[in-house]
């Protein structure tokens, strides 16, 4: 766990988060100021800054959080409707909270 970082603190259960999913990996939680209905984050509980930080060894949590988008995705009802995930990386591309995580935002017509 990184001091002063806050997915670190929320992924860890140490914010009072509601998790619409955990496992020993990962949390998802819905995202504070959503861009649409559904805009949920996949944050992995060990901190990883970017996915400029990312090696070969994180292949497996960075398919476990895609699949678990997946998963979430159809539990929200927006799989079949079409949804977007995206990493925001460092501060030119709009990454304000510097623990890895993926945005799964959709349900606009639903
Ligand atoms: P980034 O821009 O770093 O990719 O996205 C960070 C996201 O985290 C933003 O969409 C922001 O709304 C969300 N966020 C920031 N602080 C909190 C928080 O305390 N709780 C929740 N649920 N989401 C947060
Ligand atoms: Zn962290």
């Amino acid at each position: 766990m990184e001091k002063d970082c806050l997915f670190c603190k929320i992924s860890h259960g140490q914010m009072g988060t509601d998790f619409i999913y955990e496992n020993d990996n990962l949390v998802v939680f819905r995202d504070i100021n959503p861009h649409a209905p559904v805009h949920l984050l996949i944050v992995p509980k060990r901190h990883i800054r970017s996915v400029n930080d990312l090696s070969e060894a994180d292949s497996g949590i960075l398919a476990e959080m895609i699949l678990t988008a997946r998963q979430m995705a159809i539990r929200e009802k927006v799989d079949a409707s079409g949804y977007k995930l995206l990493f925001n990386v460092e501060k030119g591309g709009g990454q304000v909270i510097f623990h890895l995580h993926l945005h799964l935002i959709g349900g606009w017509d639903k």
